[in-house]
């Protein structure tokens, strides 16, 4: 909701990823404290990674009633009305914060966190040092929770995670993904599973076989990269060259053949020079993937890379940004036209109306558009596709 309208409390969820997010939390947390100025009675409850960091800014800002750490966002009820202001610092996160929940608001898909935290401290990333340490939800957690939106009419699960792979490690039982997937995708009302972002290393051999004989997982995965430049990938520390990478989407393709591959790239990250950039354009030319998510690099300070020399001027990440994102669109057309020339069977969750069409975002990521008198909203289709319409495309459904 807007701040112009009175509550008798305003919750502010922070973000910390880019100096961006950073000014956008304390904006709203400025237009908060101008509501509560007019409305004294109102609280103003600030949490998520911004005020996980920088706590004391918060606070220079104004009265701001409680700040939640990012462990106990579950507690927040319990906090206002005990008038609790115990604040654990990321060293002190010990178990994932369970959060329930029976709907998604005005969602079709289910977003289920089951795996929040991250230890590999790449050079670029504040995630760490807002989120802790690894910690995974139960597998019991993980499949009551989604029982309770299949049950409710939910058919489409997000399975998300600060760092995905790393579910389960630091689980007593010896849970991964590789024996949580199947359970999930033997559970009435569960039609379609996602995954979210994976980090490259987790996608070994044994869990590829894994994915490849689930018969409800979508055809997309979405992998991040960075950079295709091995000289950059080692300064950022990550843990892959871009050799290792070409393999394990190989490996992955070769299991999904018609699978949409999504790729994170950022643009401008410190020591990225023309030659460096060049290498990374190269890369993708020659490797099978269908679209980048591009994100400019963001001075995190805290961070390894915010003290390294050779920041990278806006102007050329701008131009970086557009480069890339022209490869995007060609590769993200070339692998419509596929889909089109091999009449690719697509599946997906009716989202709603758009123009005279039905549409949603399919098993392969792509956004569908329908003209089908009968269709339902929520229902789930199997569809063929005719022709690229805007961003994805149009379809018929199945025979
Ligand atoms: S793996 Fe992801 S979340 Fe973890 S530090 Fe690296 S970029 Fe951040």
């Amino acid at each position: 909701m807007d701040f112009i309208q009175p509550a008798d409390v305003y919750l502010i969820n922070t973000c910390s990823v880019t100096s961006r997010t950073d000014y956008k939390s304390r904006n709203a947390i400025r237009k908060a404290l101008q509501a509560k100025a007019e409305n004294p009675a109102a609280k103003i409850i600030v949490t998520g990674c911004y005020s996980q960091i920088n706590p004391s800014s918060i606070r220079e800002l104004g009265e701001v009633d409680l700040i939640v750490d990012n462990n106990s966002k579950s507690s927040i009820f319990s906090k206002i009305t005990t008038n609790d202001h115990s604040f654990q610092t990321v060293d002190q996160f010990s178990e994932f914060d369970d959060m329930d929940t029976f709907t998604m608001f005005e969602h079709t898909r289910a977003f289920i966190k089951i795996q929040d935290g991250c230890d590999f401290f790449c050079a670029y990333c504040t995630v760490p040092l807002g989120r802790g340490k690894p910690r995974s939800r139960t597998p019991e957690k993980v499949i009551e929770q989604i029982r309770t939106l299949a049950d409710r009419g939910y058919r489409e699960f997000v399975l998300g995670g600060v760092n995905l792979g790393l579910y389960g490690r630091d689980l007593p039982s010896g849970q991964n993904l590789e024996n949580l997937l199947p359970v999930i995708e033997a559970l009435s009302g569960v039609k379609l599973i996602r995954l979210s972002s994976l980090e490259p290393q987790f996608l070994t051999a044994s869990l590829i076989q894994v994915l490849a004989g689930m018969q409800k997982l979508a055809r997309h995965f979405h992998i991040p990269l960075q950079s295709g430049s091995d000289q950059l990938l080692i300064s950022m520390k990550r843990h892959y060259s871009t050799s290792r990478f070409s393999e394990i989407t190989a490996s992955l393709m070769a299991a999904f053949p018609d699978a949409a591959l999504g790729l994170d790239i950022i643009a401008g990250l410190p020591g990225e020079t023309d030659r460096l950039f060049q290498e990374t354009m190269d890369f993708l030319q020659d490797l099978k993937f269908t679209y980048l998510h591009v994100f400019p690099y963001s001075i995190r300070p805290g961070t390894l890379a915010a003290g390294m020399p050779d920041q990278v001027n806006g102007n050329t990440v701008n131009l970086h940004i557009s480069r890339l994102l022209e490869l995007s669109s060609r590769k993200k057309e070339t692998y419509l036209k596929q889909l089109i020339a091999d009449q690719t069977a697509i599946t997906g969750i009716v989202e709603g109306r758009e123009k005279d069409y039905w549409t949603g975002v399919s098993d392969h990521y792509i956004r569908f558009y329908l003209q089908e008198a009968g269709c339902l909203k929520g229902s789930y289709v199997r569809l063929k596709p005719e022709k690229i319409l805007d961003d994805g495309l149009e379809v018929r459904l199945c025979d």
